[in-house]
This record gives structure tokens, C-alpha cells and sequence, in this order.
């Protein structure tokens, strides 16, 4: 099952949807990476056997910008930086999780 959380950072407007890390759905693994192309955060799918992302230690071996796979994206983790303007984001903790499979 899979969730999305809110957040948004200190500085500016920008706000996002992510699960924030790696996530298992029915049918695939998301992680959330940081597109420099789109200067956005974004959920994309790192496999289609989502029971390969259950294991502890599990980290994603490629990923790509849903936009193209040409754009310049990194895993979106400590620190949680803001796309727009590099400051940290946090977690929105009285927004209440959207499951999305
Ligand atoms: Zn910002
Ligand atoms: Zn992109």
C-alpha cells in the first residue's frame, strides 16, 4: 500500500504530493526523486516487481524522470531539499496520508 504525504517548504511556495522515499503499490515500486530538469520532486516507478522493493535494505538500481529520461534526477532524501530553491522542506504532519494503491 502506498501513500503520499504533503510537503512544502520554508521558503517558498513550492509544495508536493510524494510518498517521500520508496514505496510499494500492487502493481509497482515508487521512489521520490528530485528532477533538475523539471525542478520538481516526483514520485516515479523504480520496478514493476514491487516485491523486490519490500527487502529492508532495498535501493532502487535506475530511475527516471516520467518527462523524459534524459533530465538529470537524483533520489529525494536526506536532506529533503526544495527543487525551486535548495531550502529544506518538511513534512506536513496534520496532512493525512492519501493511499494510492
Ligand atoms: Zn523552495
Ligand atoms: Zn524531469
Amino acid at each position: 500500500m502506498g501513500t503520499w504525504n504533503r510537503y512544502f517548504c520554508k521558503k517558498c511556495p513550492y509544495e508536493a504530493f510524494v510518498s517521500g522515499g520508496n514505496d510499494v503499490g500492487m502493481a509497482a515500486a515508487t521512489s521520490t526523486v528530485r528532477c533538475y530538469d523539471c525542478q520538481e520532486i516526483k514520485d516515479v516507478v523504480t520496478t514493476e516487481e514491487p516485491w523486490l522493493a519490500m527487502a529492508k535494505d532495498w535501493v532502487p538500481a535506475e530511475f527516471y524522470c516520467d518527462k523524459s529520461k534524459a533530465h538529470r534526477t537524483e533520489l529525494w532524501n536526506h536532506p529533503r531539499k526544495c527543487p525551486k530553491c535548495d531550502r529544506s522542506m518538511i513534512a506536513d504532519k496534520d496532512f493525512s496520508p492519501i493511499m494510492w494503491d
